[in-house]
């Protein structure tokens, strides 16, 4: 999980002003000691840190701060969004061309995770929002990127645009972008060399095609395992081909975060994605945002719907949603529910991105593997309809049939009927928020 230790710590002096009825100066100079210490151990530039440091400390000894009924928590708003802006503010969207297709460039270093997140952007660009990506293996140096970018084609069933490795880069991008109009195919995706370090062979060549193809998008994919490496990287590229956007991957095992805090505020462009994972579906746009609330343990609540979103059937969730509303959430939809959370993935992942939610044990204890999904099956149809609809009733002598009729333990049943009651709850803060999501537009 990334931002372990940073999340740890900024928490850990968050709780300390929290509840402070009165915030002096003295308070919040050593609250932002901790969280430049903390800032700094997670590796962010140093220069970010100085300059995040001076703005929270202007803001929060500021009158509207010390004059308010919460300090403590004022102080925590203005770290919120602070640390909101310094990693770009508004979620940054892909540029579209006016007339298709748009062009992107994907740039970057090898083994930063190129290769794959052509792959993965196609792969998002067509579940959410319909389009046909063109993939093109413009990296003709590294013997296997080509066959690695044809088999992800396969695996996505995606046309992928290779000229074999005899053929210029710069000529392979430009009859790609015509077979793409020939074709109607509405994004091409050109996937470039990479080298072990930034050289002057390797940026001419972006260069040429750069000024070839004309993109709409130049893509740089940073790996932020690297850190302020993956900072200089940014720096460096965006020298040389005045970058649109950047990629961080690898986020699902940077620890740290340096980069995904340093890199918008050290080279002025924006995170438009971030990698979580090796598989085609991690990828997610990064919202700075949510980033900031997930450092500061507040959830994301609002990646967890969207997750539950494209995982859901549109009327389902409606009707679930009223439900919630009204609290009429009955075992007929809880094992819907559960089958659908199968489904969003591991139940930990999810659960990080609640607020709250370490407080829900006995949500954290459900284990939705299919035998368990089996046993809780069981139970629930042991229950008659009534029972189903108004788990209420079910008292010590109903508990003893259903037990009976399901062939599961007393204990079972009860450890359901308590789950029921905290999915219940969380299906309840769940409907809360997303009440609020109107003002989130999802961007590509
Ligand atoms: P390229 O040389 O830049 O094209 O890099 P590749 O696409 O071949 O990726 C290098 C390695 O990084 C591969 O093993 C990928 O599976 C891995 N990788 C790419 N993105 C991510 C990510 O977001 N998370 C994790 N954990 N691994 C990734």
């Amino acid at each position: 999980m990334a931002f372990e230790g940073l999340a740890e710590r900024l928490q850990s002096s968050i709780k300390k002003m929290k509840g402070k009825g009165k915030v002096n100066e003295q308070d919040v100079k050593e609250m932002m000691r901790e969280v430049r210490l903390a800032l700094l151990e997670a590796d962010v530039n140093f220069k970010v840190v100085k300059k995040f440091v001076a703005n929270v400390k202007e803001r929060a000894v500021g009158q509207d701060v010390m004059d308010s009924l919460t300090p403590g928590q004022q102080v925590i708003k203005v770290v919120n969004e602070e640390l909101t802006s310094l990693m770009g503010g508004e979620q940054s969207k892909l540029n579209t061309a006016s007339k298709p297709p748009t062009v992107v460039m994907m740039v970057g270093l090898q083994g930063a995770g190129k290769t794959t997140t052509t792959g993965k952007l196609a792969n998002h660009l067509r579940k959410q929002h319909n389009r046909k990506p063109l993939l093109v293996a413009a990296d003709i140096y590294r013997p296997a990127a080509i066959q690695q970018l044809e088999t992800l084609g396969k695996q996505l069933d995606m046309p992928v645009f290779s000229l074999g490795d005899q053929v210029s880069p710069v000529e392979i991008a430009k009859k790609a972008v015509e077979k793409a109009k020939e074709e109607h195919l509405d994004y091409v995706l050109i996937d470039t060399a990479g080298r072990l370090h930034v050289d002057e062979d390797l940026m001419n060549e972006l260069t040429q095609i750069k000024n070839e193809v004309k993109p709409d998008e130049i893509l740089l994919v940073v790996d932020a395992m690297t850190g302020q490496d993956a900072v200089n990287v940014a720096e460096n590229f965006n020298e040389q081909l005045d970058l649109t956007g950047v990629v961080l991957t690898k986020l699902d095992g940077d620890t740290r975060g340096g980069a995904a805090i340093s890199v918008k505020a050290v080279t002025d462009t924006p995170i438009k994605f971030a990698g979580m994972g090796e598989k085609i579906d991690q990828l997610e746009p990064f919202h700075p945002e949510r980033m900031a609330s997930r450092i500061l343990g507040m959830g994301d609540m609002l990646s967890l719907i969207e997750k539950a979103q494209t995982n859901v059937d549109e009327e389902k969730a409606k009707e679930l949603e009223r439900k919630m509303r009204t609290n009429d959430l009955t075992f007929d939809d809880f094992l819907e529910q559960l089958a659908q959370v199968k489904e969003m993935g591991p139940l930990d992942e999810i659960m990080n991105m609640m607020p709250g939610a370490g407080k829900m044990k006995g949500l954290k204890n459900i284990q939705v593997d299919d035998k368990q999904l089996a046993h809780i099956e069981a139970i629930v149809k042991s229950m008659t309809k009534y029972e189903r609809e108004n788990p209420s009733v079910i008292n010590a002598s109903r508990k003893k049939r259903i037990s009976k009729g399901s062939g599961r333990s007393i204990q079972e049943v009860n450890r359901l009927l308590k789950q029921f009651d905290e999915m219940k709850k969380m299906m309840k803060q769940m409907s809360g928020m997303q009440k609020g999501k109107g003002k989130q537009k999802g961007g590509f």
